[in-house]
């Protein structure tokens, strides 16, 4: 059975959020409220994320990017990671909630960009504004800005084996889809355990990767 990948980027392929990172650093008054009314399920994924990055002059892009490049950590083993899926030919794919402005200038030494799917962004106002590529298609009424399940559905047939691999909330909804989640966050491995979905825990890439050559020499002995 061939293997596809989906990989979050915020808390899985870096150490920590970034765009809470970001918040907490430009601190534009107002933010925290809405933060806690995502994560309570209030407003949702798309619509917080939004209006936090409004409150952000577009003035502030390249403090932005130099900000998350200076201070976020990818986690290790993510280079040999991607060298692995390239040598095994699985398809890995970024499935990001992150925005393209901070989110391709931290992946860019792996060569990633036809393989990554997040949010966009547009500066020409005074304000950041997000746009939205990967909505939810007919079957999520999540609202999650960067629809993953819908992605999945998009670039994976039913004969795919899918691995998701992710940290927190927004993994919930593309976890669900998974033949086998890899976890590397309280929330999602609570989520994963409560749902009985088959998961892995992991704190780096390499972990991964054994795991997969396991899987693999049980196939084919
Ligand atoms: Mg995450
Ligand atoms: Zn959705």
């Amino acid at each position: 059975m061939s293997k596809m990948i989906f990989c979050d980027f915020d808390g899985t392929i870096t150490k920590s959020d970034n765009i809470i990172s970001i918040m907490r650093h430009f601190n534009p008054p107002g933010w925290e409220p809405i933060k806690d009314q995502i994560l309570s399920r209030e407003i949702t994924i798309r619509e917080g994320v939004g209006n936090m990055f409004a409150m952000l002059p577009s003035s502030l892009k390249e403090d932005i990017i130099q900000y998350v490049v200076e201070t976020a950590e990818i986690r290790d083993g993510f280079g040999e990671f991607v060298a692995y899926t390239r040598k095994e030919n699985v398809p890995l794919n970024i499935v990001s909630g992150g925005i393209d402005f901070f989110v391709k200038p931290m992946l860019a030494p792996f060569q990633l960009d036809d393989q990554l799917y997040c949010n966009d962004s547009d500066f020409s106002d005074d304000t950041i504004r997000i746009t939205w590529p990967h909505t939810c298609d007919s079957q999520c009424s999540n609202d999650c800005g960067c629809c993953k399940p819908s992605i999945i559905r998009r670039l994976a047939g039913d004969d795919v084996q899918k691995i998701v691999i992710g940290d927190s909330v927004t993994d919930l909804e593309a976890a669900k889809l998974a033949d086998l989640v890899f976890v590397c966050g309280e929330y999602l491995e609570e989520k994963c355990r409560e749902l009985n979905l088959p998961y892995q825990r992991f704190e780096d890439f390499n972990e991964i990767i054994q795991y997969l050559e396991q899987q693999q020499e049980v196939v084919q002995r």
